[in-house]
C-alpha cells in the first residue's frame, strides 16, 4: 500500500503505532512538510468527518483518530518551524474558535469533545478551560482574532451567565458568531433569552456532531446569510410559541397549593429511627466496591451513543462502538482501581427533622428537637392541576412539627474526582483526548455509583429501615427501594443554592474537600450531593413553573433578596422578572 493509503487507514482506524514512521516516509516524498498535512493527513481527517457526519463513525473513534492526527502534526511541527521562512509553509485553518465553560461552572466533557471534533475538521481551537469570565472570553476573542466563540455549561445558573456573555459581546460592539451548548442549554432557552440580546448570529448546538455543520454554515460567505436568516426566523417562531404556551399555564396561589399537598397520614405512621445519628465520613472509599453499582447507560450518552445498557450492544449502527467504549472504560477503570489514580470520598449525616407549615424542613441537633442545626427550604408545585391531584413539595415527605412526629432526614455528598486533573494532564501530554475524556466520564460514573452504594448502606445499616433489602444493579438503577435522594439543582428542588445549607450541615469542604463555585457547581465536577427521605410515599417530581407569590415567600424564608431568588430559580419562573436577577 502507498503511504497515503496507510495514513488514511491509520487515521480512520485510530491506529497510533506506526504513525511517526509513516509520516516520516510521506515527508520524504513531499516537496514541503506542510504538504503532508494538507494532503494525506487532511484527506484522512476529511474522511473521518464524513463518516462521523453520516453516522457511520462515532465519537469514541473520532477522538482516537484525533490523537493520531495530533501525533502526526506534532511530529511534523519542528520541520514546519525550521522551514517556515523558506519552503516549510504555514498551516491554514478553516477558522478559529474560542471555547469556554462559563464562569461558575466546572463541567467540561462536552466542551472538550467539541474542541476535538472541531479540531479534526480543521478549525483552530483556543480552549480557555472552565470557570471563565465574560471579560476573559471577550479578551481572547479580540486577541486571537477568533471567528467563532462557543460557550458551554451544565448547571442552570450557567444559562444566565451565557446571557451575560451575550450582553457583554453586544455592549462591546462585537458580532462574532456565538455557539451555545451543554446539558441544560436548549434551543428554546437560546431563542428566548440569549439570541434577542445579541446582534451577532447565535445558535444552539445540540451535540458535537452538529457543531461542525453549524460552524461551516456560519463561516462560509455563500451560505452564511441564508443560514443566519433561517435561524433568526426559527428562533422568533420559538419565542412566539413559548409566549403562547406560557399564557396557557395557570398558576394557583401558593396558599391554595399548600392546602393540596400529598397528605401523608402521619397520625398512623411511625417514622423509622436511624441506627446511627450524626455525621460519618468515608475517606478513600474502595473504588472496587463501587464498580458493581455503576449505571453504564449515561456513559454512552456522554459519548453521544444512543441507547441504554445493555440493549445498545445490539444496535446495528452504534453497537460495535458501544462495545469497544465499554471495554476501554472497563480496562481504564481497572487501572484506576489498581493504581489508585482516583480517590473516592463521601460524607453522610442523619438527623432528627420536621417539616414546618411553610414548606421548609428543620434539622435538629438532638432528639429533643430543641436546637435547629439548619433549615432547608423547599418549593411547591404551583401549576394548576385536575381536582384531587397533589401539589408536590419535598417538605411533605417529612413529619410535621405541629403533630410531634419523631421524623428524620439524611444528607450526603460524595466525590470520585480527587486525582482527575493529574490523570487527565498525563493523558493530554500524550495527545490522548480519548482517555482524558473517558476518565472524566468514568469519574462521573463512579461518583453516581458511590451515591448509589452509600444510599443502599444508609437504608440497610445507618438508617436501617430496609435492613433485609437485596436489590440487583438494575433494580437499584430503577429505584426499586423505599425512599429517595433528591439532589439540589434537580427538578424537585431546582435551587442549587440549597447546597450551601447542605454543605454547612455536613461540613463537606472540611470533611471531604468538595467546594462550591459562586453559582453552586461542585468542584471536583465528579461529585454528587442530596437529601435522604425515608417515607415510602416519597417520590421524585418536577417543580415546574412557580408564581411570584411563592418566590416572595421563599425569599422571606431564605432571607434572600427577591432578585437573587429569581436568579437561582430563573428556569422555574412563570413570569419575566423585572431585572434579570444576577448575583
Ligand atoms: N443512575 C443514574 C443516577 C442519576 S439520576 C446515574 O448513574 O447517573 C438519579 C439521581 O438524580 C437521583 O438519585 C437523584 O439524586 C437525582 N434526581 C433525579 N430526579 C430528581 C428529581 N426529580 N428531583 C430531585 N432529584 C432528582
Amino acid at each position: 500500500h502507498s503511504v497515503e493509503r496507510r495514513l488514511t487507514h491509520a487515521l480512520t482506524e485510530g491506529i497510533i503505532e506506526f504513525i511517526e514512521e509513516d509520516v516520516e516516509e510521506a515527508r520524504g516524498q513531499a516537496a514541503r512538510p506542510l504538504d503532508v498535512i494538507e494532503g494525506p493527513l487532511m484527506n484522512g481527517m476529511n474522511r473521518v468527518g464524513v463518516l462521523f457526519g453520516s453516522g457511520k463513525m462515532f465519537l469514541p473513534q473520532v477522538l482516537k483518530s484525533a490523537r493520531v492526527m495530533k501525533k502526526a502534526v506534532e511530529y511534523l511541527t519542528p520541520y514546519l518551524e525550521r522551514e517556515s521562512k523558506g519552503k516549510g509553509g504555514v498551516r491554514t485553518f478553516d477558522g478559529k474558535m474560542v471555547l469556554a465553560t462559563v464562569k461558575g461552572d466546572v463541567h467540561d466533557i462536552g466542551k472538550n469533545i467539541v474542541g476535538v471534533v472541531m479540531g479534526c475538521n480543521n478549525y483552530e481551537i483556543v480552549d480557555l478551560g472552565v470557570m471563565v469570565s465574560a471579560e476573559k472570553i471577550i479578551e481572547a476573542v479580540r486577541n486571537e482574532s477568533a471567528d467563532i466563540v462557543g460557550l458551554s455549561g451544565l448547571i442552570t445558573p450557567s444559562l444566565d451567565e451565557m446571557v451575560h456573555v451575550a450582553e457583554e459581546l453586544e455592549r462591546q460592539g462585537l458580532a462574532i458568531p456565538l455557539l451555545i451548548g451543554g446539558a441544560t442549554t436548549s434551543k428554546s432557552h437560546t431563542a428566548a433569552k440569549i439570541e434577542p440580546r445579541y446582534s451577532g448570529p447565535t445558535v444552539h448546538v445540540h451535540d458535537a456532531s452538529q457543531s461542525v455543520g453549524v460552524a461551516r454554515n456560519l463561516l462560509n460567505p455563500q451560505d452564511r446569510n441564508m443560514f443566519v436568516d433561517s435561524i433568526k426566523r426559527e428562533y422568533a417562531g420559538i419565542r412566539k410559541a413559548r409566549g403562547e404556551r406560557a399564557a396557557e399555564k395557570r398558576i394557583v396561589p401558593i396558599t391554595l397549593a399548600r392546602e393540596a399537598g400529598i397528605g401523608i397520614e402521619w397520625a398512623r405512621y411511625l417514622p423509622p429511627r436511624p441506627n446511627k445519628l450524626g455525621v460519618a465520613v468515608f475517606d478513600n472509599y474502595p473504588i472496587r466496591e463501587l464498580i458493581d453499582y455503576i449505571d453504564w447507560s449515561p456513559l454512552f450518552k456522554a459519548w453521544e451513543l444512543k441507547g441504554r445498557y445493555p440493549d445498545i450492544f445490539a444496535d446495528p449502527a452504534a453497537g460495535d462502538a458501544a462495545k469497544i467504549l465499554l471495554d476501554d472504560a472497563q480496562s481504564l477503570l481497572e487501572t484506576i482501581a489498581q493504581k489508585q489514580l482516583l480517590t473516592a470520598r463521601g460524607v453522610i449525616g442523619l438527623f432528627p427533622a420536621n417539616s414546618i407549615g411553610t414548606d421548609d424542613i428543620e434539622v435538629y441537633s438532638g432528639e429533643d428537637r430543641q436546637t435547629v442545626l439548619a433549615t432547608t427550604h423547599h418549593l411547591r408545585q404551583q401549576i394548576s392541576k385536575a381536582e384531587g391531584r397533589a401539589h408536590f413539595c419535598l417538605a411533605d415527605f417529612v413529619g410535621p412539627k405541629h403533630m410531634g412526629v419523631p421524623d428524620y432526614i439524611g444528607a450526603f455528598a460524595v466525590t470520585a474526582g480527587v486525582g482527575i486533573e493529574r490523570l487527565c494532564a498525563e493523558f493530554e501530554s500524550e495527545a490522548d483526548d480519548y482517555r482524558s475524556v473517558l476518565s472524566k466520564a468514568l469519574a462521573d460514573r463512579l461518583a453516581e455509583a458511590f451515591a448509589e452504594r452509600l444510599h443502599e448502606r444508609v437504608r440497610k445499616e445507618f438508617w436501617g429501615y430496609a435492613s433485609t433489602e437485596a436489590l440487583t444493579n438494575r433494580e437499584l438503577i430503577n429505584e426499586r427501594y423505599a425512599g429517595i435522594r433528591p439532589a439540589p439543582g434537580y427538578p424537585a428542588c431546582p435551587d442549587h443554592h440549597e447546597k450551601v445549607t447542605l454543605f454547612e450541615l455536613l461540613d463537606v469542604q472540611n470533611n471531604i474537600g468538595i467546594t462550591l463555585t459562586e453559582t453552586c457547581a461542585m468542584y471536583p465536577a465528579a461529585s454528587v450531593c442530596g437529601w435522604y427521605f425515608s417515607h415510602p410515599q416519597s417520590a421524585y417530581f418536577g417543580l415546574g413553573k412557580i408564581g411570584k407569590d411563592q418566590v416572595e415567600d421563599y425569599a422571606r424564608r431564605k432571607q434572600m433578596a427577591i432578585e437573587e431568588v429569581e436568579f437561582w430559580l430563573a428556569p422555574n419562573l412563570s413570569y419575566d422578572p423585572e431585572l434579570g436577577g444576577r448575583l
